[in-house]
């Protein structure tokens, strides 16, 4: 081993180190901006130890800088470009451009560098191409879904679909059986194809509300994807990194599975069937017998004598892009005297962490943000709740009606406080698509409006009110 090589290897172990911290990092709102500068910074640190250990070879480095240039080119463009509402979509892409790698590097081994291979690494390019491939495909499946490029096809809501998905399962396992004996011919050529038939017979029955579960099940198999390709070009660094997606993806699916109230087995084989509502609202809006709805201007009043406020952000002040509406109007309340916090549930919005990064984004307080189990048990001595652009994660349903889809889910119990307003355009239903109690209880007042529209014109009562006034 050379100077270079021991070099590169330090890099990498310390790309290791950074990547585990970064993930760790992750974790707390507080640290989660600086973690992903660490993981990025890691990701650098492996180009760069590669670069090192591969052979003085001026062709490869420039191949590499070429790649790394142009996916780094790639990535922030995408990052400064793609509004947060479409992240879902956006994460799906970058786990499909991951399986797809490994499913390369994979296909590239078996070609030309198969002749002398153990059967760790034929082994390891069976899975890696068959899980790359799932992966590429079921990602792309999922992102043309949620883009609305996709639908889902009458079949697939079928028996017919488990018995397709079943065959082509089998015919993958026997060509995974048959490679070790023919590494560059038909065998391989077979699992590419019906790996890749898998991944779309598996992701195209999944109805729109559980997509975000499969991405970030997905997100996990890129892991095992990547780990796998490390076993079969022998790199430490991308079998810890890929181990270390694959867990971090399978963690959050539970997370959100038990979120949703959702298990794992009827998102992946349940299909569309009662998970198919529309996206970010729309749905059914009779079936209401007791709605008062009220003026911003009745809201402010209330807001204006509150002790203590706590609003509730759900997907619509992600729609209305409201973030900044809002934390203009905390600021006066805490210049009037009121505490304020922010209610966060798991599962608001349409991604993990979807509220947390929107609120983040006006600079918010990370202290002002209280998680479900947090916050639940501050309601009921809490004067005023402002529901923004929030409806399943509100909807006492989930708690008292045993026949509701929301049935177990755990939500934000905002009505055990004593004044709840909910800002939304119209009585439409949310990702659920189902009524919400909520609305018709007797402390509920409706602010009908756009989040953004409201929040402003709230700010406009306070102020005219002389509200922030000595603050300023
Ligand atoms: P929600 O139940 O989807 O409701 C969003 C509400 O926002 C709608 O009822 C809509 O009502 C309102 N809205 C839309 N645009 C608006 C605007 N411009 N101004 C004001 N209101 C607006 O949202 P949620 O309470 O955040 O719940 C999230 C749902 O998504 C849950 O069912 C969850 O299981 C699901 N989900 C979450 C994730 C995740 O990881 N976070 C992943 C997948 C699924 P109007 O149309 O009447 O305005």
């Amino acid at each position: 081993m050379n100077v270079l090589d021991l070099f590169g290897y330090s890099i990498d172990l310390l790309a290791v180190l950074l990547l585990a911290l970064g993930l760790k990092g992750l974790s707390t709102v507080r640290s989660a901006r600086s973690a992903n500068g660490l993981a990025a910074l890691a990701m650098g640190l492996a180009v760069l130890g590669l670069l090192l250990q591969v052979q003085p070879d001026p062709i490869a480095w420039l191949w590499i800088a070429i790649g790394s240039a142009a996916g780094g080119l790639l990535g922030l463009i995408t990052a400064r470009r793609v509004p947060m509402t479409a992240m879902p979509e956006t994460v799906a892409l970058f786990n499909g451009c991951g399986g797809m790698a490994s499913l390369l590097v994979a296909l590239a081994v078996a070609l030309y560098d198969s002749a002398d291979a153990d059967l760790v690494s034929i082994i390891s390019i069976v899975i890696s191409v068959f899980v790359g491939a799932i992966t590429f495909s079921g990602s792309i499946a999922a992102m043309g879904k949620l883009q609305g490029w996709l639908g889902t096809p009458g079949w697939t809501q079928s028996g017919i679909r488990h018995a397709v998905n079943i065959v082509l399962a089998l015919m993958a396992v026997v060509a995974g059986f048959a490679l070790p004996a023919d590494p560059t011919g038909l065998p391989l050529w077979l699992l590419l194809v019906v790996s890749t038939l898998l991944g779309i017979g598996v992701t195209l029955p999944i109805g729109g509300a559980d997509m975000p579960v499969v991405i970030s099940l997905l997100n996990s198999y890129s892991g095992v994807a990547a780990a796998a390709a490390g076993f079969v070009v022998g790199s430490q660094l991308l079998i810890v990194a890929g181990a270390m997606v694959g867990a971090a993806g399978l963690i959050l699916t539970q997370v959100m599975c038990t979120g949703m109230n959702r298990s794992l087995v009827s998102v992946l084989f349940g299909g569309a069937l009662g998970g198919s509502a529309p996206v970010g609202g729309g749905g059914d809006e009779a079936g209401y017998s007791r709605i008062v709805s009220c003026s911003a201007e009745e809201c402010a009043m209330a807001l204006e004598n509150a002790e203590r406020v706590v609003f509730v952000p759900g997907y619509g002040l992600a729609v209305a892009q409201a973030q900044h509406a809002l934390r203009e109007l905390s600021k006066l309340l805490e210049a009037n005297g009121s505490e304020v916090s922010y209610a966060i549930h798991p599962v608001a919005g349409r991604m993990p962490g979807h509220m947390n990064v929107l609120l983040a984004e006006a600079d918010v307080p990370y202290e002002q943000l209280l998680e479900m189990d947090t916050v639940n048990p501050e309601f009921p001595r809490t004067d005023v709740v402002i529901v923004l652009g929030a409806n399943d994660v509100v909807n006492p349903d989930a708690k008292n009606d045993s026949t509701s889809p929301l049935y177990g889910m755990p939500v934000l119990e905002v009505d055990q406080s004593r004044q709840v307003f909910v800002v939304k355009r119209s009585l439409g239903a949310g990702y659920a698509g189902i009524k919400n109690a909520l609305f018709e209880l007797p402390q509920t007042a409706m602010v009908f409006g756009d989040a953004k529209a409201v929040l402003q014109q709230l700010c406009t009562e306070l102020r005219s009110q002389g509200v922030g006034k000595v603050a300023a």
